[in-house]
């Protein structure tokens, strides 16, 4: 079955409004295995929602309409609806009994427009709306299905949960089910990631293949249709091989939710080891990102921000010479700061940033050159040079993830 999403109002076209709706009702559509297609948003206008609904019958099974449900003029979803079917509004009984007793228990007086907001569609089933008073309605017509919901999202979602997706799943049980995983990546970007899987892509269909970039790192969706979740996770587990066996160096996590920092900082949980850090270039972004994790005082005490050569030497005891010699844009430097933040907090490991976020250069080197390293309790430090691009906030934001990223291995 293929669904589609209308939503009507200007304030969603004005940009006043989110259409969370439009969300909501995917997310919902895909959890029963009915495929959305299309979302469209159109203004409070007549014509122009005509003129979409004579589209949406071309090309969708199921199509799905939120907003104008309400007592104003400019609420007409319902009434273009019903012409646009043939059929005549009629009251319905048991949403203008709600309603007689919604105003029975408060000040305001009900005016004759509001009894619009109980009509519905002859011979369609009514969605009563359990938070409001606009009742919706779910119409089978020949060819096409059509559901009415209101606007605003707080009647909308009971009305769907309760009402709408009960209904649907009995009116037209699904066969297939959607489930989908979502896959993150570190350290290779979104073209070169999709030109390493091009073929996997083209030729996979179930389950399908998603990628979306994201600052400094690339997911990948994968979504399998199915008659069962098992099934599904069978079909997940097959393609996912597939791509980790291609791109698997640079796999970390799974979810929207498992970001570098907190993939990072649950390994360093479990594993019970603890983290310091010194900071130049990133003046205390990487210790922040840290702080973001809930529950990361356990594996990060605390670290240094030493953004000039003077703290670097005062707070860190590093050699003023050593610094002289090299610049502090330098392995050297990187080295240094990382091995005394290390023997400072007594941490099991210690990450140290020090470069050039830009824009200026400096010690002659050029923006976005920047030393990451690693120093551990039992090992050796490691020191990264990279190249990062673009401006001084990526620049920045480019090096707190791969000192993540350090981190982590
Ligand atoms: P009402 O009886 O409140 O007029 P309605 O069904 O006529 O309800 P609208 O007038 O279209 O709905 O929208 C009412 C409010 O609901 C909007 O001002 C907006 O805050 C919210 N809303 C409408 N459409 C959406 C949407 N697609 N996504 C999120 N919120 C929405
Ligand atoms: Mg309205």
């Amino acid at each position: 079955m293929r669904a589609e999403i209308i939503a009507v109002g200007t304030e969603l076209l004005l940009g006043q409004v989110v259409n969370t709706n439009a969300t909501f009702i995917s997310e919902e559509l895909a959890d029963m295995g009915v495929e959305v297609y299309y979302h469209t948003v159109v203004g409070d206008n007549p014509k122009r929602l005509e003129e979409l609904l004579e589209l949406a019958d071309t090309r969708s099974d199921l199509i799905i309409l939120c907003g104008g449900l309400g007592p104003t003029d400019d609420d007409l979803t319902k009434n273009i609806l019903a012409e646009h079917v043939g059929v005549p509004l009629v009251q319905d009984q048991a949403g203008y009994e709600h309603m007689m007793s919604f105003f029975k228990n408060r000040q305001h007086p009900m005016t004759p427009n509001n009894l619009r907001q109980v009509e519905t569609l002859k011979d369609g089933i009514p969605l009563q709306n359990r938070t409001g008073l606009a009742i919706g309605c779910l119409y089978k017509g020949e060819k096409n299905n059509y559901v009415l919901l209101p606007g605003p999202p707080s009647e909308l979602k009971p009305m769907f949960i309760e009402q709408a997706r009960p209904l649907l799943q009995k009116e037209f049980p699904a066969p297939e089910k959607l489930i989908s995983r979502v896959l993150r990546f570190y350290g290779i970007g979104e073209s070169l990631l999709v030109t390493e899987l091009a073929e996997l892509i083209e030729q996979q269909t179930n389950p399908t293949i998603a990628p979306y970039a994201k600052p400094n790192e690339v997911t990948l969706r994968i979504t399998a249709q199915s008659v069962d979740e098992t099934s599904g996770n069978v079909l997940l587990d097959q393609v996912e091989s597939e791509i980790l066996a291609k791109v698997g160096e640079h796999f970390y996590g799974y979810g929207e939710e498992n970001s570098l920092e907190k993939v990072t900082v649950d390994l360093l949980k479990s594993r019970d080891l603890t983290v310091t850090a010194a900071e130049s270039l990133t003046a205390g972004e990487f210790q922040s990102t840290l702080g973001s994790i809930p529950g990361v005082s356990t594996v990060f005490p605390g670290g240094f921000v030493t953004y000039s050569k003077e703290t670097k030497a005062s707070f860190l005891d590093i050699d003023r010479s050593l610094l002289d010699t090299y610049g502090v844009v330098s392995k050297e430097c990187a080295q240094a700061m990382a091995e005394q933040a290390l023997a400072k907090a007594g941490t099991d490991f210690a990450v140290s940033f020090t470069g050039v976020a830009g824009p200026e250069e400096m010690e002659g080197k050029i923006p976005g050159t920047v030393f990451v390293a690693l120093a551990q309790k039992d090992g050796e430090t490691l020191v990264t040079e990279n190249h990062f691009s673009r401006d001084r906030s990526y620049v920045r934001h480019s090096a707190v993830m791969k000192g993540l990223d350090l981190l982590r291995r």
